[in-house]
């Protein structure tokens, strides 16, 4: 016998729709995309040379 859901609800992963890169639909529903998206954002906004 094997168990077929092995996964837990809360351990589901989805693709960005930015990257395609595997994330959780929390951080879709955060911030819209994935966290290495949400970084490249940040960056984007706020340069590390300030
Ligand atoms: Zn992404």
């Amino acid at each position: 016998m094997e168990i077929a859901a092995a996964q837990p609800p809360t351990a589901e992963i989805v693709a960005c729709p930015e990257c395609g890169e595997a994330t959780t639909p929390m951080r879709l529903v955060s911030w819209g995309h994935c966290r290495t998206c949400h970084t490249a954002e940040s960056r984007a906004i706020r340069p590390l040379r300030w």
